[in-house]
């Protein structure tokens, strides 16, 4: 064979690999789409693990029931992607889903973003993919990155620098930040303490440091155009938080993980007043359930006009929709 005939050989196969990836697209947008009109509320934290015990052999069976025990699920075993549509479906509630690249960190295989997609596209009237993608995979997460959001719909991606073992203002992480801000999608960060580990030797080897708020401030700095949303009451710093969000035109807070009974004070003031427009319903579904969430908010002393804001409007700016 010549070279040219073999390179000729190669370009069909890569065109032919490319038409897949089209034709995937299509099948996925071909399901009934999102509505953002008419759902009552958009979560904008919810978690997707792998389903039926696959990582029982690497350690992650012990670590689900801390988990478990941890936030008092009264589960033994998360919850898989189409039982979390069904529980959204009936609510009526838009719910943005995503797991944890954590493998280098955990040893835990990572949920493959692309299964998570092809998933969350079978129940695309409700469901909303992000992806996540370890900022240690340098330059071939960035071009997985780019491929997700292309042709598989990835609508925002996830971090978690405690479960992820980074410094969220590592020069290491912007080459994947650049793909990010290039796409033109969200990303989302854990800050603040975690129950990932919590109570296990160690903690299970991770460090809560990683998860200060400020640091994503250098990132908000250096990639302006990017949406940043530090999630959780960012307990132990959380003015940190307030402050990053206040001062940074493109920096969000999501509300999850915590039931709003436990909100510090400061956090509902600036959600009522300075960060109405800022400031996100989310509830780290299944560790804590909608239902729990926003009964426990209707508690809250939020005004009535900033309400919408938080359970729907300001997640469409977010995301674009
Ligand atoms: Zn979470």
């Amino acid at each position: 064979m010549k070279t040219g005939e073999f390179h000729l050989d190669r370009c069909t196969i890569a065109h032919k690999l490319l038409d897949f990836g089209q034709l995937l697209s299509q099948r996925m947008f071909a399901n009934a789409m999102f509505d953002p009109d008419t759902v009552a509320a958009i979560d904008i934290h919810t978690h997707a693990e792998e389903p039926c015990g696959t990582h029982a052999d690497d350690g992650y069976a012990e670590f689900q029931a801390g988990m478990q025990k941890y936030f008092r699920t009264g589960r033994d075993w998360p919850p898989a992607i189409p039982e979390t549509a069904a529980y959204f479906r009936e609510r009526n509630i838009g719910a943005v889903i995503f797991a944890v690249d954590c493998e280098r960190e955990t040893g835990f295989r990572r949920y493959d973003n692309e299964a998570i997609a092809e998933e969350a596209a079978e129940h695309s009237d409700i469901l909303i993919p992000f992806a996540s993608i370890d900022p240690a995979k340098g330059k071939a997460g960035a071009r997985e990155a780019r491929r997700l959001v292309e042709h598989f719909g990835m609508r925002g991606f996830k971090f978690h620098p405690t479960m992820q073992g980074f410094y969220p203002n590592d020069r290491s992480a912007y080459v994947l930040y650049e793909a990010i801000a290039e796409a033109g999608v969200p990303a989302l960060f854990h800050t603040g303490q975690t129950g990932v580990g919590s109570g296990m030797p160690g903690g299970m080897g991770m460090r809560l440091k990683y998860s200060n708020p400020m640091y994503l401030d250098d990132v908000a700095v250096d990639f302006p155009e990017m949406t940043i949303v530090l999630a959780h009451p960012s307990f132990p710093w959380q003015e940190e938080a307030l402050s990053v969000a206040n001062h940074k035109p493109n920096v969000y807070i999501d509300l999850s993980g915590w039931s709003p009974k436990y909100f510090p004070p400061i956090l509902v003031r600036y959600a009522n007043s300075l960060l109405r427009h800022k400031v996100l319903f989310g509830s780290d579904w299944p560790a804590i359930t909608p239902d729990r969430w926003l009964a426990d908010f209707e508690t809250l002393n939020i005004k009535d006009e900033v309400k919408p804001l938080i359970l729907k409007e300001n997640a469409r700016k977010v995301l674009g929709i």
